[in-house]
């Protein structure tokens, strides 16, 4: 970081404002909003500016810049349209161990002014370092449309009753999750829509009703994070995400996913390789119920949709029997977020009318258990999960049972993410391709017409094999 991000209190101070004109203006405004008091100086002063510099309790000064002037000052901004003043300005002052901005030069400033959106009490500040203004502007404004012009009176009314919850809740994270529901409850809704002393009365009702028992109790949230690319969680995903305050995940999830959880919450990785697991079933199982009974919430991440092939069933197994909260959050599966990113659809009017998914892990005694007879169903999509090792034996099973060897057939590795890599070939000659092609996991299988698809819809990344 070039610039370190404060907010600064200047009530009452003095700052020095060398320049006259609207750029100066434009400071003044702001300083004067913070409560600064003003020593403006320059020869010549628009008439607002005179007013403003009143209003503040300071003085305007017409003259030239001195250095004297920036006895007992705080802060010194300059801003006028003459390079060598503002030079001067900012090397007296760093001389001085003064603060300086210097208005559209950095190199003469030792602090900078963020873009701000302002919903007073609540002020949201960006900045780009003076790297790049225009994105810090940009962000501004998603953040300006985002942010409800009310939420300024929210953050006042929540504020205001802050002592009243400290002495009804003395538990900091009982009146943490407190707000949290208010913010996200009819409070706020009422609030935004200008209610305000409703939203008020609620409120108190709501503090005399609190229970710091009900709220610190903990929850789990089962939740999928899709194929990878982070796009595709779905919005009460990423809510949850960012309220848990423990994740624990496996091998599938991807590290963009993970970057999307609260900042403070600890992320535990559970593993989940093939034969090859960190933790047992059972051990991750007891971790839910145990941090759960803790009173934290728990958000166990799985790759894809935590019911398909993801063992979620027996997850919830041990968090239903120990009576713990929980809710189950659908994600993208693999399937359906590889065939989208291949441009390969699982079912088409033409060419396929079912699909079925099948794991490729079955194993009994060495040899893939698998019913092949069932898989013989004329315009049925077969995808296979967890398939790339059995692939020959999956590739000879279907052949054996009288599958048509010529039937278009697909391997996605690393689907949905920026080195997706797809395989096309055959159902008979996809295990030598696909072993030529040195996949990297996790892989998908596809096979069925759909396939034959693939050249006309194909549309993300550029690796075809
Ligand atoms: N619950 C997950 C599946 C877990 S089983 C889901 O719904 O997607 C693990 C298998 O999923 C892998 O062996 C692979 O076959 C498939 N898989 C998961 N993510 C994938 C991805 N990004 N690309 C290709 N295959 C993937």
């Amino acid at each position: 970081m070039d610039y370190l991000p404060v907010s600064w209190r200047i009530k009452d101070q003095t700052v020095l404002l060398v320049g006259g004109g609207e750029i100066a203006l434009r400071k003044a405004r702001l300083l004067v909003r913070a409560g600064a008091r003003l020593r403006l100086v320059s020869p010549e002063v628009v008439p607002e500016l005179v007013a403003l510099v009143e209003e503040s309790g300071g003085e305007t000064l017409h003259q030239r810049f001195a250095e004297t002037q920036l006895d007992g000052v705080l802060l010194a901004l300059a801003a006028t349209d003459d390079e060598a003043v503002n030079r001067h300005v900012s090397e007296a002052a760093q001389a001085r161990g003064i603060p300086v901005n210097v208005v559209d030069n950095p190199p003469l400033c030792t602090f900078i002014f963020p873009a701000i959106v302002d919903r007073y009490p609540l002020l949201i500040s960006i900045t780009s370092g003076g790297a790049a203004p225009v994105a810090a502007r940009w962000v501004r404004s998603r953040i300006e449309s985002m942010l409800p012009a009310r939420w300024g009176q929210l953050a006042a009314l929540m504020g205001s009753r802050r002592q009243r919850l400290a002495e009804k809740l003395p538990n900091i994270s009982a009146r943490r999750l407190f707000w949290e529901k208010i913010i996200d409850g009819p409070v706020a809704e009422k609030t935004l829509a200008g209610q305000t002393t409703q939203a008020g009365d609620m409120l108190d009702q709501a503090i005399e009703d609190a229970d710091a028992e009900r709220l610190t109790q903990g929850e789990v949230y089962l939740v999928g994070a899709g194929p990878g690319d982070p796009d595709l969680l779905t919005f009460r995903a990423l809510r949850l995400l960012q309220k848990a305050d423990i994740v624990l995940y496996d091998r599938l999830v991807s590290p963009g996913v993970l970057e999307l959880a609260r900042r403070d919450a600890e992320l535990v990785y559970v593993g989940k390789k093939r034969s090859e697991h960190v933790l047992p079933q059972d051990q991750i199982n007891q971790l839910l119920v145990r941090y759960a009974s803790e009173g934290k919430k728990v958000c166990r991440l799985k790759g894809g949709d935590p019911f398909i092939f993801g063992r979620g069933g027996e997850e919830l197994e041990s968090v239903v029997a120990a009576g713990i909260n929980f809710q189950v959050v659908p994600g993208v599966t693999a399937a359906a977020g590889c065939a989208a990113y291949a441009g390969i659809p699982l079912t088409h009017r033409d060419h396929a009318q079912s699909v079925r998914f099948v794991t490729g892990h079955r194993k009994e005694n060495g040899e893939l258990n698998l019913p092949w007879k069932d898989f013989l169903t004329p315009g049925e999509t077969l995808v296979f999960y967890m398939g790339l090792v059995s692939l020959p034996d999956i590739s000879a099973g279907l052949i054996l049972a009288g599958r048509d060897p010529a039937t278009p057939a697909a391997m996605i590795s690393q689907g949905t993410q920026a080195d997706q890599q797809v395989v096309i070939g055959t159902l008979e000659n996809l295990p030598a391709q696909a072993a030529a092609a040195q996949p990297v996991a996790p892989t998908l299988i596809i096979i069925g017409d759909v396939v034959g698809l693939y050249p006309r819809y194909s549309w993300f990344g550029a690796g075809t094999a």
